[in-house]
């Protein structure tokens, strides 16, 4: 059916316009000079309408961040009311405004331990940035300035710029086209189960990864060492949970070493996992900092916060009257995304969306498992309402389809076609609904998958490809 949003919008003329003149993250030359891009124009809870008047599911949550859902009023209205209060103010050496120093206080209420200070940035790259001149500024205050490298694992995703694009690792990134900054990151294996070394067990597995940590600990000298930074369940680089017991040990050697740990949870902070950090209640490590973006907001205006510790704070606030922390962005504190948040926060508290990020996320988990049983469904994993589909041709060898099936896409377009959005990224497709979601819509998400998949099945034998 379609919806009236539509009828508002000159949908060639903003598909033209986007065409000419748009270069979007991750764009794929090919397809995009002939297909374009999908015009979005409204949004209302999980849905989404795009400018011929399509309504979708969002099964991804705009870009796993639209946590609270589309088209809150209340949301809306705070921002107006903070920009016409204050829209904006300098928050540069000893100046703040009222919603920036009321998040910070809840955000410390909020994070696991002693993790009571706010560094805010405005996007999650920005974060990654902010999180690692944090670390080698305490090493240095604590007389540790040899303390350099950043250690980070493969198949991570940790931002756009620079530093965040050296940190990550991903598979398919193109790295050949760029030059990472030298000298300054070490990656470990992937903690991604599902491909782990043939005849090892999950528990072994850990052993490796938490040995090869200790060995390259050995070989860099700890004294060289800033800090460890992971996603506690890698998200783009393919939705992966680590192996048993692994995040502990990675966060005793660390202690151990003297080596800081950083937990990105941009992805994975607000809810997603049925709390509002992942980093102890799911995972049962304190690190050292937190870094959350994404679902701060819910995705209604750009807002990054570090979150860290009294053990660093006390370290690099020591008292010298020669010592600034010279690092800052103009938008830091922004008083309107800080009123936001505190009122996205407000809502999902109000709404208990963590308690219903839980149970519908136990519910899509169980009815995702059924995909398992279709002809080239290597793997369903994540958690809750982070979670992926993983593709091969070969069930036992988990051998990979060709790219040239082009499968993700494929799958994602037939959804699409069915009034779903999922996200493909290589050899997967990922979801990451609103936490608003409801069991109804869960099945018309697996269903609609489903039957997706079955389709490129047949077209794939058709194909002569399995
Ligand atoms: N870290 C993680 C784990 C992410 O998933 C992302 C974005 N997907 C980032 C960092 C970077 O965030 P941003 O795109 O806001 O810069």
């Amino acid at each position: 059916m379609l919806h009236q949003a539509g009828n508002r919008f000159n949908a060639q003329e903003l598909w033209q316009q986007d065409h000419d003149h748009v270069l979007h993250p991750y764009q794929h030359f090919d397809s995009f000079k002939k297909e374009g891009s999908l015009v979005i124009v409204e949004g209302d809870g999980c849905y989404v309408t795009d400018a011929q008047g399509r309504r979708y599911l969002d099964g991804i949550g705009g870009m796993w961040c639209v946590n609270a859902g589309y088209g809150r009023k209340e949301i809306a209205e705070t921002m107006a009311e903070q920009a016409l209060q204050l829209c904006y103010s300098n928050f540069f050496v000893d100046v703040t405004n009222a919603p920036a120093a009321r998040l910070a206080a809840k955000l410390a209420e909020l994070a696991p331990g002693d993790l009571n200070h706010v560094v805010y940035a405005t996007s999650g790259s920005c974060a990654v940035d902010t999180a690692i001149r944090l670390a080698h500024f305490y090493q240095s205050r604590r007389g540790q300035g040899s303390r350099r490298y950043v250690i980070s694992r493969k198949n991570s995703y940790h931002g756009s710029t620079y530093l965040g694009m050296t940190v990550g690792l991903r598979d398919g990134d193109q790295s050949q086209h760029f030059k990472y900054i030298p000298d300054l990151v070490h990656h470990l294996s992937a903690p991604y189960p599902y491909r782990r070394p043939e005849g090892m067990t999950p528990e072994a597995f850990s052993d490796f990864l938490v040995n090869e940590f200790e060995d390259r600990i050995a070989e860099l000298g700890a004294e060289n060492i800033a800090c460890f930074i992971a996603e506690p369940a890698q998200a783009s680089g393919g939705v992966t949970l680590p192996p048993p017991n692994y995040l502990p040990r990675m966060r005793e050697l660390c202690t151990k070493h003297g080596i800081l740990f950083i937990a990105d949870e941009i992805v994975t902070a607000f809810g997603r996992l049925g709390h509002f950090f992942a980093s102890k209640d799911v995972f049962g490590i304190e690190p050292d900092m937190i870094l959350t973006a994404k679902g701060l907001t819910s995705g209604y205006i750009p807002l990054s916060a570090v979150i860290y510790s009294d053990k660093v704070h006390e370290v690099i606030s020591a008292p010298d009257p020669d010592v600034w922390f010279t690092h800052g962005y103009t938008y830091a504190g922004h008083p309107v995304a800080c009123a936001v948040a505190l009122k996205n926060i407000e809502i999902i508290e109000r709404e208990d969306l963590c308690g219903n990020a839980a149970r519908v996320g136990d519910y899509l988990e169980k009815r995702l498992g059924e995909l398992r049983d279709l002809e080239i469904v290597g793997d369903v994993r994540g958690r809750r309402l982070m979670m992926c589909v993983e593709y091969v041709r070969d069930k036992k060898t988990r051998e990979r389809l060709p790219d040239s099936c082009n499968i993700s896409k494929r799958i994602s377009n037939a959804c699409e076609a069915e009034g779903l959005l999922v996200r493909p990224i290589g050899h997967l497709d990922v979801l990451s609904p609103p936490l608003t979601i409801t069991r109804e819509q869960v099945d018309f998400v697996v269903d609609t998958l489903k039957r997706a998949i079955v389709k490129a099945v047949a077209e794939l034998k058709a194909e002569g490809v399995i």
